[in-house]
């Protein structure tokens, strides 16, 4: 796909959103230190171009996990939460680190179903968005693990990413998967299945295409959960789109010259409410 149809480089704010299984080895679980140093290179690249760029990272359960040494991804809640306690402290500290040597300055914004929810909580949370693009930093949001339990949880990131790029009023959101884009079928079950590059419209026939499945054991997000953050994303007037993380080279590529991956188009409607749209499908 060619940047330059879809006017990508002219896009003013963005939010990328890098999940587990783009950060972790598969084999080990462990972080990918290389990725992770190239990922916030490429922000940075982006932040020079003169975008505001906020980056919405997964990785607090999993660098908890292997900080722990634990082999298996925890499934009880308090364990879960107190693997996120730890790694989300650790990750943001490699993460200050990194962007501190290309001299740029991170924030940290974790956030719960309520934070959208609680009108006063959510212009907090705008406000502090608005600040830290004005100062010129780069905001890392993640799900607030240690304290939400299922009642106050978004659950996964490819939801809670496109719950910010809507709140902050982002032009564009980009989601680093562990797949191509959005495919007519499975391509790990049918290899006829083909790569839909542009979406126009969220009709049936795509909610069709969606599978249930990643296939990683490290992140939560599947197709389906793509396709929720494409409706909040684009319904709030925000274009979206899904590559694959696995070289995050893609991400100049997108402003520069040509990627692979899907692109859904903004469809804003103005009556689309994020706060409503959390309490009737979130829960
Ligand atoms: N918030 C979770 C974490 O940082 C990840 C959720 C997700 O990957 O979708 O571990």
């Amino acid at each position: 796909m060619d940047q330059k149809t879809f006017n990508l480089c002219n896009k003013k704010r963005i939010v990328v959103k890098i999940g587990s299984s783009s950060l972790n080895y598969e084999e080990t679980g462990n972080l990918n230190f290389t990725k992770l140093e190239h990922l916030v290179r490429e922000l940075c690249n982006l932040r020079n171009r003169g975008m505001d760029v906020c980056l919405v990272s997964s990785g607090a359960i999993a660098v908890g996990r292997q900080t722990l040494g634990m082999k298996e991804r925890p499934g009880d809640i308090s364990t879960k939460q107190a693997c996120a306690a730890i790694g989300q402290a650790r990750l943001m500290m490699i993460y200050q680190k990194l962007f501190s040597e290309y001299n740029q300055v991170a924030g940290q914004i974790l956030m719960t179903k309520n934070t959208m929810i609680n009108p006063v909580a959510r212009q907090n949370a705008r406000n502090t968005f608005e600040e830290l693009f004005r100062l010129g930093t780069i905001p890392i949001v993640n799900e607030n693990d240690t304290v939400s339990t299922y009642e106050m949880q978004f659950g996964d990131n490819d939801t809670l990413s496109a719950i910010v790029a809507s709140l902050v009023g982002a032009d564009l959101l980009i989601l680093l998967s562990d797949i191509d884009g959005l495919f007519t079928d499975d391509p790990r079950k049918n290899p006829a299945a083909e790569l839909i590059e542009v979406v126009e419209k969220m009709d049936s026939e795509i909610y069709r295409m969606a599978k249930a499945s990643t296939g990683s054991d490290v992140g939560t997000g599947g197709m389906a959960t793509k396709l929720t953050a494409a409706k909040i994303a684009t319904l709030s007037g925000v274009d979206m789109i899904i590559a694959n993380g696995k070289d995050v080279c893609i991400l100049h590529h997108m402003f520069e010259d040509s990627f692979v991956g899907t692109l859904f188009k903004a469809d804003k409607k103005e009556s689309f409410r994020i706060q409503d749209f959390i309490l009737e499908t979130i829960g």
